[in-house]
């Protein structure tokens, strides 16, 4: 009940300092949305996009799960979260941004990785198993469950994400169109660093490095 009351006191202390603020953001975000970009992340608890990314209300339109996982295109008569935002963001919001948001010490990454007995879970091995082949290419490179063995499964399971991304038609179209791009990023929370993969050296790369640099 304590966290409880701490969550009520940090709601007033939003309304007072932020939501009634002089330029208040909610101004125009009470009538609309208007985000550029949709971020794709994992549910831990560690990995909260709009404060590792320092966003405002309003920037990014976000959908968590287990291992930031985006399944395959596939339009059948089952109830689909993941796909159903991603069709209001890319449909309707005509975000012009797509982010797969990965981390390392992913608790879901890791329970793939040690393949625990599907029952388990009701629904998480099955939710993990779109990324059984990406599992079983890292196990063909890593023989042991290792930290690097996982680092790898996070990493190629956000190509994996992006390439499900392309599944979907209208992401393929808006894509081709030049009018969408599609970012895999990494959120490394032992250094605190920030990785995007790069297409051309096909390594996911530190986008602070530069800052880090200037820094000393
Ligand atoms: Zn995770």
């Amino acid at each position: 009940m304590k966290e409880i009351r701490k969550f009520i006191n940090g709601f007033k202390n939003f309304r007072d300092e932020y939501y009634f603020r002089e330029n208040s953001p909610f101004l125009e975000l009470q009538k609309h949305q208007n985000p550029s970009t949709m971020v794709i992340a994992c549910s831990d608890s560690r990995t909260d996009p709009s404060l590792i990314l320092q966003c405002e209300p309003g920037e990014i339109f976000v959908v968590r799960n287990i291992a930031n996982i985006v399944p395959p295109y596939e339009p059948d008569s089952k109830h689909h979260g993941v796909s159903s935002a991603l069709e209001y963001a890319v449909k309707f919001l005509k975000v012009q941004n797509i982010m797969i948001l990965g981390h390392s010490s992913c608790g879901g990454i890791k329970s793939l990785m040690e393949n625990k007995i599907s029952d388990e879970d009701e629904f998480i091995s099955m939710w993990l198993s779109i990324l059984s082949s990406v599992r079983d290419k890292v196990f063909a490179q890593y023989p042991t469950l290792s930290v690097e063995a996982c680092t790898a499964c996070e990493m190629a399971g956000i190509l994996h994400s992006m390439n499900n991304l392309l599944s979907f038609p209208w992401v393929a179209e808006q894509v081709k169109n030049g009018n969408l791009e599609i970012h895999g990023w990494y959120f490394d929370l032992k250094d605190g660093q920030l990785l995007s993969y790069n297409d051309e050296s096909h390594l996911f790369e530190p986008l602070t490095l530069s800052y880090l640099n200037v820094k000393g």
